[in-house]
């Protein structure tokens, strides 16, 4: 059920939070042995608040709209109280000591929080098998992945364990991800959701996003979680409902995301989409010329924002300490027996990066890439209200398939990065379906917008729904 139906039924009393939320509970029962999408399920605390819910409706009170709607949580987004170990091994027993800015503004919407998902560790990867708890499966074929950082909160809402969820996407992890799953995904513009209780990756890249079934259930989290807030000082209060000029949006289509690469049943699909899009929006061809240096540039920004973040992990200051005669081998063992071999391939990467002789080459000279690669944004914005791309190259992979081709494996971003290193809001809607394997999979439409305008990414969205 989405939300805004389920609010109904809530208001009409045709439903209560307490059957809402064991019915998500039973299907977590029956499936998560399976998917793995959750490490752990808050069940007495999810009923006790649908109790809560229940009972204040019953004492006369009408519900707001997020009232005892279940929300699965990535591990990362820490809840007071609860465990939030990023999947990693080095925080396995944290337990977070206040709540993220987004966890508070949805209890206090009355939202319920039904379990923390599953991630690759401090999610650093694209297919949720760099958790130190076993991978998640995609429920669509449970022989693939379901894409990553964010895969078990994709997964949640793709087998209906949850009604949402949320993730976070540094360099694709929420869209990636919901692609895969035949979800809808949207990482907000940057300083949109406050980061203050994300565990951080990569710091001027990160934002909190819903992983939804629609796009209308996407606009409702967000609109929930936005806002300025005192413990983000990036944060910031835009209205986000410029209106385009003409009546009819216009939407770029940009050739480097079509090229090499790219399944040509994929390709197929969106072209079908976009010519029954075609009474809607207009389209046009345009060129976001350095899109081929996404991929480079945010595995040198990246990691050297990873290895300054990943440096409170020693276990004195956070984590689990490992006995050492001295500091330094404290140092190595709690880190070494901690953190898995892809965050410390990427701290080894940010460390050279960053080193002085080599700081000029590479990470000054990425920050460089970066502003051409924002600067193609605004270009293009000034042409289209909009742009359409893939969000994946491929469909999902198969479980094993990349984990030992870290290459390969980066690649399967190559159209989400650039959105985060510009800063623009993207979504990721489901545009039409391949069959691939025996299997239906969905393919993941991603739309991009200016910043602060996710309003836009939400209107062409529903369009995508309802003509996909
Ligand atoms: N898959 C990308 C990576 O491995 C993006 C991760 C993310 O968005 N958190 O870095």
């Amino acid at each position: 059920m989405a939300i805004k139906e389920f609010h109904e039924k809530l208001k009409n009393r045709k439903t209560s939070a307490r059957e809402a939320v064991s019915g998500y509970l039973e299907k977590i029962k029956k499936e998560n042995s399976v998917l793995n999408a959750f490490l752990e399920v808050f069940e007495e605390e999810a009923m006790r608040g649908a109790e809560e819910v229940d009972s204040r409706i019953a004492s006369g009170e009408e519900p707001g709209g997020l009232w005892g709607v279940p929300i699965a949580v990535k591990d990362n987004i820490l809840i007071k109280g609860n465990i939030a170990s990023a999947s990693s091994k080095i925080l396995g027993n944290y337990r977070a000591a206040y709540d993220a800015s987004v966890i508070t503004k949805l209890k206090k919407a009355g939202a319920i929080f039904i379990g923390r998902t599953n991630m690759d560790e401090f999610a650093m990867g694209s297919s949720t098998e760099n958790s130190a708890y076993g991978p998640t499966k995609n429920p669509l074929d449970t022989k693939r992945v379901p894409g990553g950082s964010s895969g078990g909160s994709a997964a949640a809402v793709a087998a209906e364990m949850s009604m949402a969820a949320l993730g976070s996407d540094t360099g694709g992890s929420i869209r990636q991800p919901a692609a895969f799953c035949g979800t809808v995904g949207l990482k907000p513009t940057y300083g949109a959701v406050s980061r203050s209780g994300l565990i951080a990756m990569a710091s001027s890249l990160d934002q909190i996003g819903p992983i939804t079934q629609t796009v209308e259930d996407a606009e409702i989290l967000f609109n929930a979680i936005k806002g300025k807030d005192i413990y983000d000082a990036t944060s910031t209060e835009k209205n986000t409902s410029r209106k385009p000029e003409d009546a009819k949006m216009k939407i770029g289509i940009p050739e480097e995301y079509f090229a090499e690469g790219l399944d040509g049943r994929i390709r197929d699909t969106i072209d079908n989409l976009i010519e029954k899009m075609k009474g809607r929006f207009s389209f046009r061809e345009i060129s976001l010329p350095h899109t081929k240096y996404a991929v480079s540039c945010y595995y040198i920004i990246m990691p050297a924002e990873v290895s300054s973040n990943m440096a409170r992990f020693d276990g004195i200051r956070y984590g689990a300490r490992k006995h050492g005669r001295d500091l330094a081998e404290i140092y190595k063992k709690s880190r070494g027996e901690g953190i898995g071999l892809e965050v410390r391939r990427r701290i080894l990467l940010g460390t050279y990066v960053l080193s002085h002789g080599y700081y000029d080459a590479y990470y000054m000279r990425a920050q460089k890439v970066r502003t051409l690669i924002k600067k193609d944004f605004d270009e293009a914005f000034k042409e289209v209200d909009l742009i359409i791309s893939p969000t994946t190259p491929t469909l999902p992979f198969n479980i094993g398939e990349k984990s030992s081709d870290p290459l390969s494996m980066y690649l399967s971003d190559i159209y989400t990065i650039s959105a985060n290193l510009a800063g623009v809001p993207a979504i990721s809607v489901p545009g039409g379906n391949i069959e691939d394997g025996g299997k239906d999979f969905a393919v993941g439409v991603q739309l991009v917008a200016p910043r602060f305008m996710e309003n836009l990414l939400f209107e062409a969205g529903k369009a995508v729904e309802e003509e996909r």
